[in-house]
């Protein structure tokens, strides 16, 4: 299975380890403490007992658990920053030694583990129990007082060192002896000890040893890890919510100030203004051109994009291009999300971009403001363009999809149609300065309609998996119809 498997006490690095090593091989990435945590918030919260384990088994069951990219949410409420409290910590490791609770939790992570085409998930058992087939699994390590050292560094529960240790030395003792999947190193497991690396040694150095196992007979490697050297960026600059590049922050200083107003201005009002208008298509037209031109660019299945209202166009991405190529596939103005640092380059170019309907998405997290945008955009009837795997990637194969178009749809109602691109990153990849001049085709898929719940918005974790799964669908028979016959190098 294209899983890794991280397990180790807390305060060895791990989460952030396995979010990275995620981001920088495009795969998808599973905090399971966080599903022990907000399970535990799930029980505080009804006043169940701990030691009461059927009530506890029973709301694990029950309740809707989505932990993901966007946050933690329990039955629809956000716990992401309550699950750190010092309170869930004290009582989580009791709820996690429920043998119900366990059985349910790794129930979940198993069909979180089927949708995806590669998984990173870190816990305590995900060696030994969840996926004892995992192709890699490491097993991470820390002198207690480096570990004690981390946690309170992190300041989440406002203690101090000595009281964390303790805190987690009391952890460790539970989580090791309890009876149902103690933490425990797998008998294939590769053990790393972090006490003395940084954080980006032992990324690479899981990386690595995910390169060394994964050798597909004849396919290309599917690391990203060399073709981000080659760029400066990484997976890891992947924004995991609606997809974006972390470089942005980076290089700009994580965050330019961005004048809201500026950017609401021309396109507020759910139609862009006049002179909005005529901006976007004396743009739109020119960059068209230039791309029919060069390009002989080729569309099928316009008859997709709807003539009027709100929807997402969802394109696989491969270039730089791709911007520029679906603004070709209709006239209506459409909205696009770019890096926030492309507004800290000058006041002019941010009123410029601004205008023609652009907005910035910034951070490596989850930009919630970009998130709201996006609504409120979709809620004013605009089209708008996200790229559902996030930056752009390489190859004839589509990678994990962000959940964000997903999400955005269910919340909104607004259908989401698939767009495969072929030939741009031949024409321009990632790296590249020239732009070749070779051909490019276009395929538009029918809509993908978000299904009509009867309690109207429902984004509950299954249908959002649901819709990215017939998204992905979709995009990969696109991708290839669109790529058939054009050069593959
Ligand atoms: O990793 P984190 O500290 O957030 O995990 C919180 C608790 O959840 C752990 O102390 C452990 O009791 C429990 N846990 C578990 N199995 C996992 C992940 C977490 O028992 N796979």
């Amino acid at each position: 299975m294209r899983v890794i498997a991280i397990d180790g006490p807390a305060g060895t690095g791990k989460s952030t380890v396995a979010r990275l090593v995620a981001d920088r091989l495009g795969f998808g990435y599973l905090d399971t403490g966080a599903m022990y945590r907000a399970v535990t918030v799930v029980v505080l919260r009804a006043g169940i007992a701990a030691d009461d384990t059927d009530a506890v088994a029973e709301r694990a069951r029950s309740c809707d658990l989505q932990v993901g990219p966007y946050g933690v949410f329990v039955d629809a409420i956000e716990v992401t920053e309550e699950i750190r409290g010092p309170q869930v910590t004290a009582a989580v490791s009791a709820v996690a030694a429920n043998a119900g609770v366990r059985a349910e939790l790794v129930r979940r992570q198993r069909e979180w583990i089927a949708l995806r085409p590669g998984a990173v998930l870190e816990g305590r058992d995900i060696g030994t129990v969840v996926v004892p087939d995992a192709r890699l699994k490491v097993f991470l390590t820390a002198s207690a007082e480096a570990r004690a050292a981390r946690r309170a560094g992190e300041g989440t529960t406002g203690s101090d060192t000595a009281s964390v240790a303790a805190d987690l030395a009391r952890r460790d003792e539970l989580d090791s002896t309890r009876a149902a999947s103690p933490l425990a190193t797998a008998a294939d497991a590769v053990t790393v000890d972090t006490t003395d690396l940084t954080i980006e040694q032992v990324v690479a150095e899981v990386v690595r040893l995910w390169q060394e196992r994964d050798v597909p007979n004849g396919a290309e490697p599917d690391t990203a890890a060399d073709r981000a050297s080659a760029d400066g960026t990484t997976e890891a600059d992947r924004d995991p919510a609606i997809g974006s590049t972390r470089a942005s922050a980076r290089a700009s200083g994580a965050g330019h100030k961005v004048d809201s107003e500026l950017i609401d201005r021309a396109w507020n009002a759910g139609e862009p203004t006049r002179w909005a208008r005529l901006l976007y298509t004396v743009v739109r037209s020119a960059l068209v051109g230039l791309c029919y031109l060069w390009f002989r660019l080729e569309i099928s299945g316009r008859e997709h994009v709807p003539a009027e209202g709100a929807f997402i166009l969802a394109p696989v991405h491969r270039s730089n291009l791709d911007t520029p190529i679906v603004a070709a596939v209709t006239r209506r103005p459409m909205r696009f999300m770019g890096k926030d640092s492309l507004w800290g380059v000058h006041r002019a170019f941010s009123w410029f971009i601004s205008a023609l309907g652009a907005f910035p998405v910034a951070r490596g997290t989850v930009d919630r403001d970009a998130l709201r945008r996006c609504q409120s955009v979709l809620e004013a009837g605009q089209p708008l363009v996200l790229y559902p795997e996030g930056t752009r990637q390489s190859g004839p194969q589509l990678h994990e999809l962000f959940d964000g178009p997903a999400f955005l749809a269910l919340r909104t109602g607004v259908p989401v149609v698939p767009v495969g691109i072929g030939g741009s990153e031949r024409a321009q990849g990632k790296g590249s300065k020239f732009i070749r001049p070779t051909k490019v085709r276009v395929v538009i898929g029918p809509p993908i309609l978000p299904p009509v719940t009867g309690q109207g918005r429902a984004t509950s974790r299954r249908a959002v998996r649901e819709l990215s799964a017939a998204l992905g669908h979709d995009l990969q028979l696109l991708f290839g119809q669109a790529q058939a016959g054009l050069p593959a190098d």
